[in-house]
């Protein structure tokens, strides 16, 4: 039988301070540490990134956030693999751009198929809706994705050569609701991270529409280019709608005058953008007009928008994201005709865009509240331990512990660093009596309670209402 319920008052812990070391001190002791032991350590590659624990407390919330908007706005999970077939992103995202002139990762695989690494996943998914004859779904057809893309891009801040993106396509509707749909959805994953953003918007119109405005575009240009960066003299024969992409100082003002693509739209393309905007004012998402958004790749018809913190000081006002229409792409990838519009969402410049916004109006993300530390001491214990740490879990009481630390003073200062209200502790007498001793770190008071009963009394402590237990 277990002893009968008992309070005892236990000397307070004295907390010892944790001090973490910088980045650069343990990536030196990481070398020399190595080195001593005559032994390589090894490094990341070239604008690669670890995504490491101390980060979860951005990426659980970024997916719940883009799986919660997805079960909402009805889009169904698509996974596609990592590889492709080179020939898809060239076909769909075009030649002269810079995804496919530069920056694929390209190989032959052991077979001699030319393979790629997929460096975005709207046409993995244009591919799939082809494929598995989509087209004969109810309409549309609404898929979201989540993954690692890779770009052999030149690395900097928020610029990765693997990295990963939260994507929306809509398939099989061409109504100005859809693009509002999408834009709505990247607006509202913002607002459920806490960071404010707006979009910035613009049309393509048709690709005849396009073809007209870019003769006019390149004259403008040409009449220009004395003017122009290297950069820009290439693009004015090889991708000229790129011109307006440019960030060279030397070109904005050639940019500023230059014309605008709005003039060049018919009535069906004007009439498609306006209601897209009106939609967009129903909804009080913010916007501005930006007559040079013309997105990196060939496939956009119609809208196109980019997703922007709303500070301007916040990520040097790079795009979060972006996506609009591609109503020709499908057909062009083999499928029969059919609207679509897409979007895109990079995480880890989200990420970065959300510290620094957080930073500069002092928000701390806080972590769900650990409840209580389990504390054991000697080797019974520690089986026993485990097995109350698996309970635990069941009724639902968030734990920290550290099986590895053998020292119940030590554990107790890592329940203080928490600052958990209680410690369970498991010693040998514990074992042996069937009991575990709660302890309030506050007070210093301990009780003892029959370990049948620990999570219904730790839940009473905690002013969490117990059902079964
Ligand atoms: P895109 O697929 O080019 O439209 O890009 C959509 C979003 O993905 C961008 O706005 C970025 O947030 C993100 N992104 C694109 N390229 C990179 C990269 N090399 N590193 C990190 N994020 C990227």
């Amino acid at each position: 039988m277990p002893k009968k319920e008992k309070i005892v008052k236990a000397k307070k812990v004295e907390v010892k301070k944790v001090v973490k070391p910088t980045k650069e001190k343990v990536s030196k002791e990481k070398d020399k540490d190595a080195s001593e032991r005559g032994k390589k350590s090894y490094n990341l590659l070239r604008g690669m990134h670890d995504i490491l624990p101390k980060d979860e407390k951005y990426w659980k919330p970024m997916y719940q956030a883009a799986s919660d908007l997805a079960a909402h706005f009805q889009f169904g999970r698509i996974e596609t693999p990592i590889l492709e077939e080179i020939g898809l992103f060239v076909r769909s995202l075009g030649k002269g751009t810079d995804v496919v002139d530069k920056e694929m990762y390209n190989f032959e695989d052991k077979d001699g198929t030319k393979v790629c690494m997929r460096p975005e996943m709207t046409a993995s998914a244009v591919r799939a809706y082809v494929m598995h004859g989509m087209f004969n779904m109810p309409q549309p057809v609404k898929m979201w994705y989540w993954g690692p893309m890779f770009r052999h891009d030149r690395p900097q801040a928020g610029r990765y050569r693997q990295f990963h993106q939260v994507g929306y396509e809509t398939f099989g509707h061409a109504d100005p609701s859809a693009d509002a749909e999408l834009i709505l959805v990247a607006f509202n994953f913002y607002k459920d991270l806490g960071l404010p953003v707006e979009i910035h918007i613009n049309s393509l119109g048709t690709p005849a529409e396009r073809a007209n405005y870019k003769v006019e575009l390149v004259n403008y240009y040409r009449s220009k280019r004395s003017y122009l960066c290297e950069e820009c003299r290439n693009r004015l024969v090889k991708n000229p709608m790129r011109l307006l992409d440019c960030k060279e100082e030397r070109c904005q003002t050639v940019k500023e005058d230059a014309p605008q693509i709005i003039n060049w739209l018919g009535a069906e393309s004007k009439n498609h953008f306006m209601k897209v905007l009106e939609y967009l004012d129903e909804l009080a998402v913010p916007y501005q007009l930006d007559s040079t958004l013309v997105r990196g790749l060939n496939y956009y018809t119609h809208t196109v928008f980019e997703v922007y913190a709303a500070d301007a000081e916040i990520s040097a006002q790079s795009a979060l994201g972006g996506g609009g229409r591609y109503d020709l792409l499908v057909e062009e990838m083999g499928g029969r005709p059919t609207p679509a519009v897409g979007m895109a969402l990079g995480l880890e410049r989200s990420i970065l865009a959300l510290k620094q916004y957080n930073e500069k109006n002092h928000i701390d993300l806080v972590k769900v509240p650990t409840e209580a530390f389990v504390a054991q001491l000697g080797d019974e214990a520690r089986r026993v331990t485990l097995k109350v740490i698996n309970e635990l879990r069941f009724g639902g009481v968030k734990i920290a512990f550290n099986l590895c630390k053998t020292s119940l003073k030590t554990q107790l200062e890592l329940a203080d660093n928490l600052k958990v209200p209680f410690a369970v502790i498991i010693g040998q007498k514990e074992v042996q009596d069937g009991t575990a001793i709660i302890r309030d770190m506050e007070s210093g008071i301990q009780e003892i309670v029959d370990q049948k009963k620990l999570i219904p009394v730790l839940k009473r402590k905690l002013g969490k209402f117990d059902d079964k237990r």
